[in-house]
């Protein structure tokens, strides 16, 4: 028996409550619409008469189009932001990260390896691997040739000599970090789930649990062809002899919760807060880069999967940012890990409610939607706005405008639908209660960091303020530019803004010069902890 979610006891009498509807094409992950449905969704049907406006939610694994973004009604909802292939297509990332390295400086923007972008960096390249051959003596130098516009380890190329550097088309070529931490003797990498609900004003979203993804054979420098022990995609070590063997520490599959592997972590001694914090300015300065450039747009979210790599000296490297993360369920680690995350994704966007994007957009979260909207004010880019379709979204927008303060509380309360899902696991707490059940480590990971005791997790969002609206009769007051981002929902929480002065800079324009210095403030604190 499906009930809709945001039906509530105290809807007053004679609204029509009528289930939310999503929108999918032939490319929308199969474990959106079941999650949806769960929650009590309905599905929008493209053959039948229907009104083209009566959908809330548009899920696909492309990008829209422009007119798509302009058309976009006050009630519905993009899974796509316009112009975030920026970070997503790895010559871009590398030029990007380049530039903001060139304004601010080596030390901020030391995440990203070195990497050239072919064949317009061709000759510096060639300049780079002499110059550190020189240096290395007898030692050698390692490099990964990948394709700048696949996916899934297609096309990658690691070598150490020049004459085995083969491209063509447009590939990046990048120094391959050649001292990962290992797990009993393995390679990993991090996917961290990022979800940026605007641009304007920028609001990051970090989710707090994720998947390890382990290569399947042992870590060796003297076999550079051998994809199963230096490549972590799930897609190359799937097919790999070793994928079903129990292996070291990681025992069977290729792959572990987030929650995991900082208990693993957090078992040696390693100070997984310190590390955590590192991961979310890493992923802050990434979506820097791009925020100021990226086109306006109203009722639009993005998810990006972040590949980390983290070093033997616990320095998180990002590889990569993934458009439209895989959301396929290949084993039970994705099972419990991402469909918690898509509903923690529907959680966070509907909380956040009807919130626009741009001038105009934010007048919409002053005081009660509906009314405002009723009055005319700007819904999508066109400014178009109807009244609201279904009175369950007068509830949802009721909601989020005059209850906003309360609503948090709300919404991190494990929804009806969280019975089907794994428990929430947003603390290192609730981490090591999951974990429990995990094998304990065998084996030291290969560490050459100072390691720290133990501390117990804070989320760095605990910078923000927290909302002051108390009651369901006294409505928050809203600040011209807007409210303020909710703090967490499910197992998301805020990494930006991260305190008043951030919040500030995001508003009116990005002023990334402040937000610099701020990052820069909270560096220097961190590390004199
Ligand atoms: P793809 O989009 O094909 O997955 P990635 O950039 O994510 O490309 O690289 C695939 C895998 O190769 C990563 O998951 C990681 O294991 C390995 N890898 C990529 N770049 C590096 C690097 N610079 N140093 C070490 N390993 C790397």
């Amino acid at each position: 028996k499906r009930k809709p979610y945001l039906m509530a006891e105290d809807e007053p009498s004679g609204a029509i409550l009528k289930p939310l509807v999503f929108r999918v094409d032939e490319t929308t992950p199969a474990v959106v619409q079941s999650v949806l449905l769960e929650r009590g969704w309905d599905r929008y049907d493209e053959q039948e008469e229907q009104s083209i406006e009566g959908w809330n939610l548009y899920w696909r694994t492309s990008s829209f189009r422009m007119a798509e973004h302009i058309n976009v009604k006050p009630w519905q909802r993009l899974n796509h932001h316009p112009g975030t292939t920026k970070l997503t297509r790895k010559d871009n990332l590398a030029k990007h990260l380049k530039y903001m390295r060139r304004l601010y400086g080596t030390s901020l923007y030391e995440f990203i390896p070195l990497t050239f972008v072919m064949p317009t960096d061709y000759t510096k390249f060639i300049a780079e691997y002499f110059r550190e051959r020189q240096a290395l003596g007898t030692k050698r130098g390692y490099w990964i040739c990948k394709p700048a516009e696949l996916s899934r380890g297609r096309g990658i190329l690691i070598f150490s000599d020049i004459k085995d550097f083969i491209f063509d088309d447009t590939y990046i070529v990048q120094k391959y970090i050649c001292n990962p931490l290992l797990v009993g003797g393995y390679k990993c990498d991090l996917r961290i789930y990022v979800c940026v609900t605007g641009f304007r004003p920028l609001t990051i979203y970090v989710y707090q649990e994720g998947i390890v993804r382990f290569a399947t054979e042992k870590f060796d420098l003297s076999n550079l062809q051998n994809y199963h022990a230096h490549l972590t995609n799930c897609s190359i070590n799937k097919s790999g002899a070793s994928y079903d063997k129990i292996k070291e520490v990681i025992g069977h599959g290729c792959k572990w919760t987030l929650s995991r592997f900082f208990s693993y972590l957090r078992s040696w001694d390693v100070d997984d807060l310190l590390l955590w914090q590192k991961i979310h300015r890493v992923v802050i300065l990434t979506v820097l880069a791009i925020a100021p450039s990226v086109p306006s747009a109203a009722n639009c979210f993005e998810l990006f999967g972040f590949d980390i790599l983290i070093d033997d000296n616990l320095k998180p490297w990002l590889l990569e940012v993934n458009y439209s993360p895989a959301l396929s369920l290949d084993c039970s680690t994705d099972v419990s890990v991402k469909r918690k995350l898509i509903h923690d994704i529907i959680e966070l966007i509907f909380l956040n409610g009807l919130r626009n994007e741009g001038e105009g957009g934010s007048k919409a979260a002053k005081g009660n939607a509906s009314v405002s909207c009723a009055q005319g004010d700007k819904g999508g880019l066109d400014g178009a706005c109807g009244s609201l379709p279904y009175g369950s979204l007068l509830r949802l927008a009721r909601r989020t405008y005059c209850e906003s303060g309360c609503a948090v509380e709300e919404a991190v309360r494990p929804c009806p639908e969280d019975a089907h899902a794994p428990p929430l696991r947003d603390t290192v707490s609730g981490r090591e209660s999951h974990l429990s059940a995990q094998e304990p480590p065998k084996a030291k990971p290969k560490l050459r960091s100072r390691h720290m005791p133990h501390k117990a997790f804070t989320p760095y969002v605990s910078l923000i303020p927290s909302r002051t609206c108390k009651t369901k009769a006294s409505p928050c007051v809203l600040s011209d530019h807007g409210e303020t981002p909710d703090p967490r929902a499910g197992g998301f929480v805020l990494i930006f803004p991260f305190n008043e002065a951030t919040l500030g800079a995001s508003r009116n324009g990005l002023n990334v010069k402040r937000i610099i210095q701020e990052l820069q403030k909270l560096m220097n604190k961190q590390h004199s902890q």
